[in-house]
């Protein structure tokens, strides 16, 4: 079957008042966004408080579907047959082919049900809906009708053309990007961040991502590893300003002056400090992070204060109660799941020490930091400033 245009439900920006419009703007946008890439003409305007899609030309039903799906604020996508309004008659028999062509087995129930957005239209949405009820009743005999719950509702909506619709495609649900500000996601090579990113996305929240990396301990693969999932993600996520910052000073000053247990919550508490400076210089209004609580060692509840003790801004951690395999099952839907799980080494897992501390405190660990205090200035100063900017996914 061919369809001329979807229409596309969203759900909670339904109920935001005088904004609104703002959010349909900015679902209009995401939704032109997502098909950019597309081979096909596509035409996205709102109308009466719905958005369409009409499809000109030729396209490719599964890949546009498969866009759509992962706009943010969308709950539900509707493919459309357009019928020219050539008089009721022979919307009766269209509407009939439509039933037949999709849906072979007429054990069924269904109903119809009208909407007349072109007023002039001679028969009132009560007698379109009973009429073309009718006509599939008598053309189709095994087929019922259910009122209450059928399993096909059949949608006509006059307009100036016909619109027929009765396939709802779940969408990605949440709000639209660009809706909720921005934030600073810090985004390693694992299966959590990027899922965390997507996550907080989901909410309407725009990403900019912080990666580091230790070379020449850590490969160009790995680090292409990370450009890799910062693209997935912003296929959802829109547009990732990724900042690529070289750690491996840093760690290598840590590794000589700090005890070794403590190196692994000593290098955290950097990382969130450059993650911070570039979110201020972004705009962002917060830090994401993958963890949950207890994973490892560094994500023990005393490990993640100690973590969050040097951030002025809010860290979302939209992981902290889920367990692995929850976030391996999120990881595998978004498809990131196969990219993490390549075998390239991480800057973390580099320098840790084989007996971690569990049960760090904040007064020790900042009093080993004070060992640094000779040259830290200088290299997080050379840190920030030698930063790769990698723009993904524009
Ligand atoms: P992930 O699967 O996301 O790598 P993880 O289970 O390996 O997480 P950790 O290595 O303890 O956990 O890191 C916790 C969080 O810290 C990550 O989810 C990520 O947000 C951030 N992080 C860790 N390493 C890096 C890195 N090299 N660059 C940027 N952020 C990082
Ligand atoms: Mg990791």
């Amino acid at each position: 079957m061919r369809f001329h245009t979807f229409l596309l439900k969203y759900g909670e920006i339904g109920i935001k008042g005088k904004n609104r419009y703002l959010f349909e703007d900015a679902l209009v946008r995401q939704v032109r966004r997502s098909l950019r890439d597309v081979d096909g003409e596509f035409v996205v305007h709102k109308s009466q408080a719905r958005i369409y899609v009409d499809c000109e030309g030729d396209y490719d039903y599964e890949e546009v579907v498969e866009h759509l799906k992962r706009v943010f604020g969308l709950v539900g996508i509707c493919p459309v047959v357009r019928m020219e309004d050539q008089g009721f008659e022979k919307l009766k028999e269209d509407v009939v082919a439509y039933m037949d062509e999709l849906y072979p087995d007429k054990n069924i129930t269904f109903k119809v049900e009208s909407r007349r957005a072109k007023k002039s239209y001679p028969k009132n949405s009560m007698e379109i809906s009973r009429d073309l009820g009718e006509a599939i009743l008598d053309a189709f005999p095994e087929i019922r009708v259910d009122v209450h719950h059928p399993d096909v509702q059949v949608n006509v909506e006059i307009r100036n053309e016909i619109y027929v619709y009765s396939q709802i495609i779940p969408g990605a649900g949440g709000m639209p990007v660009g809706t909720n500000g921005k934030a600073m996601l810090l985004l390693s090579g694992g299966i959590d961040s990027p899922v965390a990113g997507y996550m907080i996305s989901k909410r309407g929240v725009g990403l900019s991502a912080t990666y580091f990396h230790a070379p020449p301990y850590t490969s160009e693969r790995a680090k292409q590893k990370v450009v890799d999932l910062a693209k997935i993600v912003s296929r959802y996520s829109g547009p990732v300003r990724l900042h690529v910052v070289n750690f491996t000073d840093i760690q290598l000053y840590i590794y000589d002056k700090c005890p070794h247990d403590e190196l692994t919550i000593i290098m955290r508490r950097y990382m969130m400090r450059i993650a911070e400076h570039f979110a201020k210089e972004e705009g962002c209004l917060g830090l994401i992070t993958g963890e949950s609580i207890g994973q490892v060692a560094s994500q023990t509840m005393q490990s993640l204060a100690a973590t969050n003790d040097v951030c002025t801004m809010p860290v979302y951690r939209p992981l902290i109660g889920y367990d692995k395999q929850e976030i391996v099952n999120i990881s595998e839907k978004i498809g990131t799941f196969e990219t993490s799980i390549q075998p390239f080494e991480d800057c973390c897992t580099i320098f840790v020490a084989k007996h971690p501390v569990t049960k760090p405190n904040v007064e020790v660990i900042r009093r080993s930091e004070e060992r640094l205090s000779e040259k830290i200035d200088q290299l997080l100063r050379e840190a920030v400033e030698s930063v790769e900017i990698i723009e993904v996914g524009e």
